[in-house]
């Protein structure tokens, strides 16, 4: 056995699979004769909690999230923030959501044969820093970091229930309400309708955004910044829904001071960033230990 402990997390409210997928992946481990605990989740932010204590009370731990994007995001900000304090968990996830997309995008092999044989792929970790005159905060993401109107589309998409032709529908609904909002960028005020970060090629939750050869392990995360104009936005949204977009920059670290509150989506996450805060968009090589 290569971990000193196996965790699959679960939320027993999910109107998903996720409490029978951690089911079947307990079964399918105790038939190899590899033993893990089942743990519910109770609470929002529960999941991170765990996951940090998990991460920080043995030596190789492996904590898996039977859950969405989401749900995976606390996860990976509970084990990265043990990391950080001298901790080595490897982390995973049972595509339990909607849109899964980090999984669709990062699953090789068959993860029962991964965990019996101890193979774990270390990929790169976005990470938001958001720094104010009292307050240093950060945040870590797995495929994505939002700002401007994908967090109103997240909130729209949370409460429909979900198939490919209204998700579209529910993003233009939304980003026609949206307003464009301002930062500063060396100084200089700019104005944007959205601003999504991403390490992942597709991200269905968001716009559809897609492009050729992004790689997960390269320590860079393209860009899409979109300029305010609907009509501009509107062109943007039927193309990503067919062929995908191209990024704007592809880069390893994104810096800009905000104006005004701004509210910012990390892998469907939503929280807010105070005004004029200096926020740092980064992203760590290799930092995330995985099986996925
Ligand atoms: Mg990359």
């Amino acid at each position: 056995m290569h971990y000193s402990s196996i965790t699959i997390l679960y939320n027993p409210k999910s109107t998903g699979n996720s409490k029978a997928n951690a089911e079947k992946l307990h079964k399918a481990l105790q038939h190899k004769g590899i033993e893990s605990d089942l743990r519910p989740t109770d609470h929002a932010g529960h999941g991170e909690e765990l996951a940090y204590e998990l991460s920080k009370a043995s030596a190789h731990p492996l904590v898996i999230s039977s859950s969405g994007d989401g749900g995976y995001n606390e996860v990976v900000n509970g084990a990265m923030r043990a990391k950080a304090e001298g901790a080595d968990p490897t982390t995973g996830v049972l595509p339990s959501g909607n849109a899964n997309d980090h999984y669709k995008q990062v699953h090789e092999g068959n993860v029962v044969e991964q965990i019996v044989e101890g193979k774990r792929r270390h990929i790169d970790v976005l990470t938001v820093v958001t720094e104010t005159t009292d307050h240093t905060h950060k945040r870590y993401a797995h495929s994505y970091v939002g700002f401007g109107v994908t967090p109103e589309i997240s909130k729209e998409l949370n409460k429909a229930k979900l198939n490919a032709a209204n998700e579209i529908i529910i993003s233009l609904k939304s980003l026609l309400k949206s307003q464009p909002f301002a930062i500063r960028e060396n100084g200089k005020k700019q104005e944007y309708q959205s601003i999504v970060m991403s390490n992942l090629a597709k991200m269905s939750k968001v716009l559809g955004l897609a492009k050729k050869a992004s790689e997960v392990d390269d320590g860079l995360f393209e860009v899409f910044a979109l300029p305010p104009s609907k009509p501009f936005m509107f062109g943007v949204i039927v193309k990503s829904a067919t062929i995908g977009l191209r990024y704007t920059q592809q880069t390893d670290k994104y810096v800009f001071t905000t104006i005004k509150k701004q509210p910012v989506q990390c892998d469907g996450e939503i929280f807010d960033i105070k005004a004029k805060a200096t926020v740092t968009v980064g992203i760590e090589h290799r930092a995330l230990a995985c099986v996925v």
